[in-house]
């Protein structure tokens, strides 16, 4: 770090330290410098990001000093803005994130918004509604399960991972939203043990890992060495996981059921063809995200 920020220096106000801090990231390559640097620093001063224009020209101390440079290193050395500071947005809701999950990125709102349109919207005049059943499988931080269940509260709502670290944080997530008595969260392998318990859903849902394994080194190393490769990696040809779920879901699916899938965006065909041999859906619908991937699929259970 040249010319780098001495602890207690008085020059080091805030408005001078995010204009070296975003040059810095900048000669790094690093996204978005200014944003970072904005964020890491609130983080630091625990302020919010527009407050850091109220006192641009407040000093920091030594400690602040000594605490950003650490930041500013992780940074560099790709670590992620969201394991940082240890949250990430997603629908307008704040997510505590640890490495243990993957981050949920912006193209997922879309499986949330597929979910909902499927859910008729609570009213106060819609006395009759019935209540439905919905699992997500693989949920990391909780962050989908939890955007639809703070959209829909009157259903319910069960939500799956195989990392008990993953279930301790969206339990976590949960109750930070007060959702913690509308979502059930509990450590599963997929559909493993609720296949023999015939549980029926009415709405299967989930985001698994579906990159293929020799891709991931090819991915940016924010995401290559730093997110959990168990909730990415979806083996050989990348669709090991979404073959299986959508094999398996038709069976803990009740009458008329929905299954509700994101995909990689150049996968449409290859599940197309995966979903018509299994040959136990009908109606399958894929949505594109906002750069146009068709990035969901959803299907219903074929009513014979
Ligand atoms: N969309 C993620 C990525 O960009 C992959 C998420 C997944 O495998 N489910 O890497």
């Amino acid at each position: 770090m040249q010319n780098q920020p001495k602890s207690g220096d008085p020059e080091w106000t805030i408005i001078k330290l995010l204009k070296w801090t975003t040059s810095y990231f900048k000669s790094h390559d690093i996204d978005s410098p200014r944003s970072t640097a904005e964020i890491l620093l609130a983080h630091v001063l625990k302020l919010k990001r527009i407050d850091l224009y109220l006192r641009y020209d407040q000093p920091l101390s030594i400690n602040e000093l000594s605490q950003f440079k650490v930041l500013i290193k992780r940074r560099i050395k790709r670590e992620p803005v969201a394991y940082i500071v240890g949250v990430k947005e997603f629908w307008s809701m704040d997510f505590t994130v640890t490495k243990d999950v993957l981050i949920p990125r912006p193209e997922t709102e879309c499986l949330v918004e597929a979910a909902l349109s499927l859910l008729p919207e609570d009213s106060s005049s819609n006395i009759n509604q019935i209540q439905k059943r919905i699992l997500e499988l693989g949920t990391g931080s909780g962050a989908v399960i939890l955007a639809i269940a703070s959209m829909r509260p009157n259903h319910i709502f069960f939500a799956s991972d195989r990392s008990i670290k993953a279930v301790k944080l969206a339990r976590q997530n949960a109750k930070s939203h007060s959702l913690d008595t509308v979502v059930n969260f509990f450590c599963a392998d997929w559909l493993t043990p609720l296949n023999s318990e015939r549980q029926r859903f009415d709405m299967i849902i989930s985001n698994p890992p579906y990159v293929p394994t020799r891709v991931i080194g090819l991915l940016q190393p924010e995401i290559d060495k730093y997110e959990p490769i168990r909730a990415l990696d979806g083996d050989k040809d990348g669709l090991c996981c979404l073959r299986y779920i959508i094999n398996d879901a038709h069976l803990n699916l009740s009458r008329k059921g929905s299954l509700l899938l994101e995909i990689g965006h150049d996968q449409k065909n290859k599940i197309f063809k995966i979903i018509h041999k299994c040959g136990n859906y009908q109606d399958i619908v894929f949505t594109k995200d906002y750069s146009g991937y068709d990035r969901v699929v959803r299907m219903t259970k074929k009513d014979v």
